[in-house]
């Protein structure tokens, strides 16, 4: 086994940082950590330092590094940072072996590149970054040498059922969706959903604005964005299925006809050690599914009319451009502001709909023009939030 692999966990304190660092737990003699980043959630970052001594602590504001700083016993030898540069440095930290990128939203995008630029393998848990700059994305880490490792359940899925089968025998993705809390709702009831039904997703638990994201079908439009750049899939290449048991995680139609699924109980300590571990698999532990238990597996096509947040997804991807990072802004807006009860469920369709419509869209852009993209996406997003309340 050698020597251990040292890890840069990004957004050591959300869910995917959390479980990460439960992996970590169990198996000390394979993993330490170099450096952890959170948002604002100083108290359980500080936990964790205690806990893993990384060399970096990187937090979102200056305020927080402080606060931090505070925290922590005096003697302690640690470095902390705060901010985008922070986020890069705790990336591209000389002796990292691998980074985990578990942040939510298009925070991701630059500590990506950072990592991808200093040669560090990629566990990727941000889908928004290959969403926003997926070509670019690629294209650099193809350049580079460097791995990305897709921890989205899903993704990862289709990773192991790829396995070494060369690119033009894989024919067709199935993208499977567990179809969240609102699966079965009328379509005239969505206009009574609330964040606390919304927050309440029947398979996965996850963190807050992928659990909207999963209510709205976003998350695998999103899915369906990172699909087509991490595995180079044509659009039409893709179906999404509507799968309610989350027991199939995904699947990979081959040229002779064949499909290959990847199975488990859904718990995302599986595909992210799975990235970690790669090619290895750890003893997890993990209970297989209680197949004579399950009555049977079912899949359905998704409802575009009563989930249109992801037909708005599959547009984007089709048109491809600054329009995927807009549609992203948009949703992280609309999301946030669902959230704090300043529209209603339909709205993060309306909101994300008409900025898009609003947006000049540009094809093949570098990573300035899509941050600009992003941008003035939040700042019209903002704008047609006003408009719902008008
Ligand atoms: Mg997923």
């Amino acid at each position: 086994m050698g020597t251990p692999k040292n890890l840069a966990i990004l957004g050591a304190t959300g869910s995917i940082g959390s479980s990460t660092l439960d992996i970590v737990r169990r198996f000390p003699e394979r993993y330490t950590i170099r450096s952890l980043t959170a948002g604002r959630n100083i108290e359980r970052l500080a936990l964790q330092i205690e806990e893993f001594r990384p060399a970096l602590a990187v937090v979102q504001e200056e305020a927080g590094r402080d606060r931090l700083r505070s925290l922590l016993p005096g003697d302690l030898d640690i470095e902390l940072l705060w901010g985008e540069d922070g986020l890069a440095a705790a990336a591209a930290l000389p002796e990292v072996d691998m980074v985990v990128t578990g942040v939510v939203g298009a925070v991701g995008l630059m500590p990506t590149l950072a990592a991808i630029d200093a040669g560090k393998p990629i566990a990727l848990a941000n889908k928004e970054t290959l969403v926003m700059a997926g070509e670019v994305v690629m294209a650099r880490a193809a350049a580079a040498g460097v791995p990305i490792l897709p921890v989205d359940s899903e993704h990862s899925a289709i990773f192991q059922c790829i396995g070494q089968h060369p690119r033009q025998e894989v024919d067709r993705l199935f993208l499977t969706a567990s179809g969240g809390p609102f699966r079965t709702l009328a379509a005239d009831r969505f206009d009574t959903i609330r964040p606390e039904d919304a927050l309440k997703h029947p398979n996965w638990s996850m963190g807050a604005k992928i659990t909207i994201d999963s209510a709205t079908l976003m998350n695998k439009g999103l899915e369906f964005i990172e699909a087509r750049h991490l595995f180079d899939m044509a659009p039409e290449k893709i179906q999404v299925l509507v799968h309610p048991q989350s027991i199939v995680h995904s699947m990979v139609g081959f040229v002779d006809g064949s499909v290959l699924a990847q199975l488990g109980i859904p718990d995302m300590k599986g595909p992210i050690a799975y990235a970690l571990a790669y090619p290895d698999r750890l003893p997890l532990g993990l209970d297989y599914p209680d197949f004579t238990a399950l009555a049977n597996l079912t899949f359905e096509p998704p409802d575009l009319k009563r989930f249109p947040c992801l037909a708005l997804a599959m547009d984007a991807c089709a048109q491809g451009g600054t329009l995927p990072a807009v549609l992203n802004a948009a949703n992280e807006i609309a999301v946030n502001a669902f959230l704090q009860r300043r529209i209603g469920f339909p709205d993060i369709y309306r909101v994300i709909a008409s900025t898009m419509t609003r947006h000049g869209h540009q094809s093949r852009p570098n990573v300035e023009q899509i941050r600009e993209a992003d941008r003035l996406a939040r700042t019209m997003a903002g704008e047609e939030i006003q408009k719902c309340n008008a």
